[in-house]
């Protein structure tokens, strides 16, 4: 009679840039991280790199 409402829960990706003294790199709540980029730009592009192949 219960469902099974626990399997629904998916892994969630939430990315944020963060900086590291000179440089920025992109977080995830998954635990994933980038490599550190000179350019924020290039951060968040690996940001949206990371959830596309999630
Ligand atoms: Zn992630």
């Amino acid at each position: 009679m219960d469902g099974r409402q626990q399997d629904q829960q998916q892994t969630h990706h939430a990315t944020t840039v963060v900086e590291q003294g000179r440089f920025c790199l992109a977080r995830c709540t998954c635990g994933w991280r980038g490599p550190a980029r000179r350019a924020r730009s290039r951060a968040r592009t690996d940001a949206e790199e990371h959830v596309d192949a999630a």
